[in-house]
């Protein structure tokens, strides 16, 4: 058999992993944090159909833990790519998990002991987390991981497990594996909203990310799908959602329009309607994009659940005690109009993974001007790269939604299977 590294679990990874494995090739799916599902897992729903996003994502992830024919590096990063088309030698280096991964069941009794609590990244900041944890009930592997940046060496955890899973001491490790092709699907990171001072973004405790409302509005999040505002716990009766929030901003160098904000804006305005339809919702936006099968008539049916849409961008964000205070012009009348919103909801951008270009020159591949990988020929080769035999996919080649993310996971296997043919 012959292998093929697929670098980045989230669901284009994922997705090329699957794609590998069901023709007979052996796949090292190499992932950086502790589980594999990429941002998809923080996901509620999927627009356009509104799905659950656990629910498409996690059987695929329990079908890759499961599949004989891949084998998950986590906490893992590629160090150095060598070789050509057909015999690569991928260095990988796996970060020390500080839990002994045969003997850990994933029972939990070491998380429900240890005393620390600190910054949830899986909850986007919108609760806590313990030092020793796992990223989320879905896991996968499903075993726990020790921070041991934040560990006090307390001992609980160590008393606790009657498996002796969890180490004092745990080592980096290094391995080289031999591969006939590598696909990238390292993703993306969010927009810094706070770099938009004016957006008031953890300045005001009721300005939050795109991305901490997906959690808040998950029923398995940290409060149970109920929106609240940071401030003082109450229920918000008006939310107001900015759009281009680190996109189409030649000020802050992103240019580019990140493709899915609308969408995601236009569905979690839904989501709140569904829950609650008293509830005002406004999106000040500069032009929607609604360019996907489905999208168009995605955008009439929030019309016509109530959301409204304002044309125009608020200068800023201005928060007291109580309501904040937006204001825009609305550039289809011309009017200045004013809302005073008890929760403000940043739509922010894409931008490309941390360590993108260090992955890029390590794998001796190009990145276009916004940092994103760059493909052979957008056009005609887009999973292809200048180097024969590594392929990207996902938002790591530039921003994109999940259903084009899964369908370039697969174009990038097909094309790795056919470098295995070639050398078999
Ligand atoms: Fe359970 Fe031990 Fe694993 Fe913690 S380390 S989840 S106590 S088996
Ligand atoms: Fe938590 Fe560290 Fe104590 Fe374990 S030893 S319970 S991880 S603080």
């Amino acid at each position: 058999m012959t292998d093929v590294a697929v670098i980045g679990a989230g669901v284009a990874g994922i997705q090329a992993a699957l794609d590998l494995a069901d023709h007979a090739v052996h796949v090292h799916l190499i992932e950086r944090e502790p589980t594999i599902g990429g941002h998809m897992a923080q996901l509620d729903k999927t627009f356009p159909t509104n799905d659950c996003s656990m629910c498409i994502l996690s059987p695929k992830m329990v079908e890759v833990a499961r599949h004989p024919n891949i084998t998950i590096h986590t906490c893992t990063e590629v160090a150095s790519v060598a070789g050509e088309v057909g015999n690569f030698s991928v260095t990988i280096r796996k970060k020390p998990r500080y839990i002994n991964e045969a003997e850990c069941n994933g029972c939990g009794d070491c998380i429900g002991v240890c005393p620390v609590e600190v910054y949830n990244e899986f909850d986007a900041g919108i609760g806590v987390r313990k030092a020793i944890y796992k990223p989320h009930p879905q896991a996968v592997p499903d075993i726990v991981v020790k921070d041991n940046e934040h560990c006090i060496e307390c001992g609980l955890c160590y008393d606790i497990c009657g498996r002796d899973a969890v180490l004092r001491e745990d080592a980096e490790k290094e391995e080289t594996l031999t591969v006939a092709a590598v696909v990238v699907a390292t993703g993306y990171a969010t927009f810094d909203a706070r770099r938009k001072d004016q957006m008031r973004y953890l300045a005001a405790p009721d300005v939050i990310t795109s991305l901490e409302f997906e959690r808040m509005i998950c029923a398995s999040g940290p409060t149970g799908g109920k929106l609240r505002r940071l401030s003082d716990g109450t229920t918000p009766g008006s939310i107001a959602f900015v759009q281009c929030v680190g996109s189409r901003d030649v000020s802050i160098d992103r240019p580019y329009c990140s493709g899915v904000c609308c969408m995601y804006a236009m569905k979690n305005a839904m989501l709140i309607k569904e829950k609650s339809p008293d509830t005002e919702v406004v999106i000040f936006y500069n032009d929607i994009r609604a360019y996907g099968k489905g999208y168009e008539e995605y955008y009439e049916r929030a019309q016509k659940m109530g959301v409204r849409f304002l044309r125009g961008f608020p200068g800023e964000v201005v928060a007291g005690s109580g309501r904040m205070t937006l204001q825009a012009e609305d550039t289809e009348t011309g009017e200045v109009k004013t809302y005073h919103p008890d929760l403000v909801v940043l739509s922010v951008g894409l931008e490309p993974a941390p360590g993108a270009a260090a992955i890029a020159e390590r794998l001796g591949i190009e990145q276009v001007e916004t940092g994103f990988l760059a493909a052979r020929d957008e056009k005609i080769a887009p999973v292809r790269t200048i180097r024969p035999g590594i392929y990207i996919a996902g938002a790591a080649a530039g921003p994109r939604d999940i259903p084009d993310s899964v369908a370039m996971g697969g174009a990038a296997a097909m094309r790795a299977f056919l470098d295995t043919q070639r050398v078999a």
